[in-house]
């Protein structure tokens, strides 16, 4: 069996994710929601999709009836993931939605509660958790090769470009660099040392308000305190290049990857040496493991459901307070 996608939203990313799944056995693009008619025109003739498969933001919910349509792939601005899981979910059909889930974490939870109860998946696009170096490391700190882990460092930034993109809006965005790019490093945290934080202290710096206005942060660094003692140190930036990099510690050795979430290859070395599993494309083995996921009730080694995407904006969250508040915030799940 084959799992039938649309994709919504035809921008920069769906694209990457539409090429890529070229290759998957498994999953395929067979619908798309788009408000752009030209866009829609050029995407029937990629990927072959008829016209009774294409629909704009105003008619989707009429997918409910459309048996060539599993699941949606929402890849739309931050601040639309949250209305369209819902409508998606209204129609019965899966949802994968991109990172982040939502812009905060009680709209996150709706979105759980919205797929629980119209029983379909809600998977997020953290690819990552595919990936094959990032999966060793996962798998030698579970089985304690690395010994026991005490620090995690994460650093996640670029230098952002045109200051009139959604990016920086905070309206779609729901914030700035932290929603896009500093999730990584929180979402990596997570599965490095293999638990959930309770704890957040954090720090912003804003160079250049006139580009990042009220509510779009710059750079953040922040610092998260786990239940069994282990502590890490971020940073989220759109204000530097080149900063990709996750570096984990325990007492028996170490693990480091740099880039440790780009499109790859993923470079990755530990005290006893190089790594460096062999690169496929990301979105690739996602989609063929997410097909997996829906139609045969697979287990991920990471999570990718509802409650990840919802754990990394709980964190935001307290980020954020933290920020406005100047105090150390105690970081609960409920
Ligand atoms: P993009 O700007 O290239 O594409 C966004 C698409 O949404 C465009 O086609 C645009 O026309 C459409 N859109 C619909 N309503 C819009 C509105 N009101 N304003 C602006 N655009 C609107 O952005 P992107 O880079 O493709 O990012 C889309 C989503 O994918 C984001 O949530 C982002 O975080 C996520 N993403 C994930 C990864 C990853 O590696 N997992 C990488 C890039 C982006």
């Amino acid at each position: 069996k084959v799992l039938k996608v649309a994709i919504m939203g035809l921008g920069s990313y769906a694209n990457r994710v539409a090429d890529a799944m070229k290759d998957c056995k498994r999953a395929k693009i067979t619908g798309v929601i788009s408000g752009t008619p030209s866009k829609v025109k050029d995407w029937q003739t990629r990927f072959n999709i008829p016209d009774k498969n294409c629909y704009n933001y105003d008619n989707f919910d009429a997918i409910k009836n459309n048996p060539d349509i599993d699941a949606v792939y929402i890849i739309t601005p931050n601040a639309q993931h949250h209305p369209q899981t819902l409508r998606v979910a209204a129609a019965g059909k899966h949802v994968i939605c991109e990172k982040p889930m939502s812009i905060n974490a009680k709209e996150g939870k709706e979105m759980i509660e919205a797929c629980k109860k119209a029983e379909v998946h809600l998977l997020i696009g953290y690819r990552m958790h595919f990936e094959a170096n990032t999966l060793e490391i996962v798998r030698m700190q579970r089985e304690g090769e690395l010994g026991k882990i005490r620090f995690f460092q994460g650093l996640s930034g670029f230098r952002i470009g045109d200051p009139t993109q959604w990016r920086l809006n905070r309206e779609l965005a729901g914030g700035g660099a932290m929603m896009d790019i500093g999730i990584y490093a929180i979402n990596g945290s997570r599965y490095m040392i293999g638990e959930d934080p309770f704890w957040v202290t954090a720090q912003e710096v804003k160079t250049d308000p006139v580009k990042f206005k009220e509510g779009v942060d710059e750079t953040i660094t922040f610092q998260l305190g786990f239940p069994s003692g282990a502590i890490a140190s971020c940073l989220s930036t759109y204000n530097m290049n080149y900063l990709d990099k996750f570096f984990l510690n325990g007492d028996n050795g170490f693990a480091e990857m740099q880039p440790s979430t780009g499109y790859g290859p993923i470079r990755s070395w530990t005290n006893k040496g190089r790594l460096d599993l062999p690169h496929v494309t990301h979105q690739t083995t996602q989609m063929e493991e997410m097909a997996a996921i829906i139609l045969d009730g697979k287990k991920a080694v990471i999570p990718v459901d509802g409650e990840e995407g919802w754990k990394d904006m709980v964190i935001i969250d307290a980020i954020f307070e933290s920020l406005r508040t100047g105090n150390k915030v105690e970081i609960k799940y409920a």
